[in-house]
């Protein structure tokens, strides 16, 4: 895929929020803030980090993307739409009666999806899984990114996963926290501290990175980073805002379960819109 510029990765984000509030609104249901916090991860993913072809999503040479917090499939779905996989205007059929886009991602209705998750807890055991198996092949030259959220990591089996992946040096594992501060009670440090998260990984022997998830350049560099890490598995602490470029959706927990209404989709894609002027004037 050719390589895209700093500018134009943002204004790719931009494009991707404005199809999750359009996804969203047309559905009726589903989650907001989870998917616009991840909508710079998944440009830089899809748009620069990941090797892979929208022609050919099951070339035996792809990186692996596992979504393992579900329900923030609108960001992947507008990720892989944006990059070929599907029509862009296929988008709005999402979660209605028999599309390919359903609310928590099946992998065998839509080519690019590895996995079928929704489930919390269980993506980073199936990297370890895969991981393993890769080395049974002799294949290091792949890698198997897996995005979960931070209210994810109250779940148990993340931990079983982070020890075995510790224990067989799976470093071909990078794991992307997307660390909020959200999940859908309420604040994280509320339901279940996770605090202090980084020397909780490092505890586990995994080593890890912190970012400015919403910063596109920063993603980059730190997957360039981990992807030279050979003796651990990595996990990258994403920091990001959950409803990130929508103002009334921002840092607020209400909007990590439900969707815009009319009024408030077009306020926000106004907003998205504003915002996607200035990236182009500040690229003039
Ligand atoms: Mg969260």
């Amino acid at each position: 895929m050719k390589s895209l510029s700093i500018e134009e990765l943002k204004l790719k984000a931009d494009d991707i929020r404005q199809d999750i509030i359009k996804m969203l609104e047309a559905a009726g249901s589903g989650h907001s803030a989870g998917p616009l916090g991840l909508a710079d991860i998944f440009t830089a993913l899809y748009f620069d980090i990941l090797k892979h072809d929208p022609k050919k999503p099951d070339w035996d040479e792809r990186d692996i993307l596992l979504l393992s917090n579900g329900h923030t499939v609108p960001v992947l779905y507008a990720a892989l739409a944006e990059s070929g996989y599907l029509p862009v205007s296929e988008l709005v059929t999402l979660r209605k009666f028999g599309s390919r886009l359903q609310g928590h991602p099946e992998r065998l209705r839509l080519p690019g999806l590895e996995t079928t998750s929704g489930p919390l807890g269980s993506g980073l055991s199936q990297a370890c899984g895969m991981a393993l198996a890769m080395r049974m092949d002799k294949i290091m030259h792949r890698w198997i990114y897996v995005v979960m959220g931070d209210g994810e990591l109250n779940e148990g089996n993340v931990w079983e996963a982070a020890m075995l992946a510790s224990k067989y040096k799976l470093s071909n594992i990078i794991g992307i926290i997307d660390r909020n501060n959200i999940q859908i009670d309420g604040p994280t440090e509320t339901v279940m501290p996770l605090e202090d998260l980084k020397a909780k990984w490092e505890a586990f022997g995994w080593h890890v990175i912190e970012i400015d998830g919403n910063d596109i350049e920063a993603v980059i560099d730190a997957a360039a980073m981990a992807r030279a890490i050979v003796e651990k598995p990595i996990v990258i602490i994403a920091h990001t805002v959950p409803g990130m470029g929508v103002d009334f959706m921002e840092y607020d927990f209400h909007w990590h379960g439900i969707p815009p209404d009319h009024e408030q989709a077009k306020l926000a894609l106004k907003e998205l819109r504003t915002l996607r002027g200035k990236i182009e004037s500040e690229a003039d």
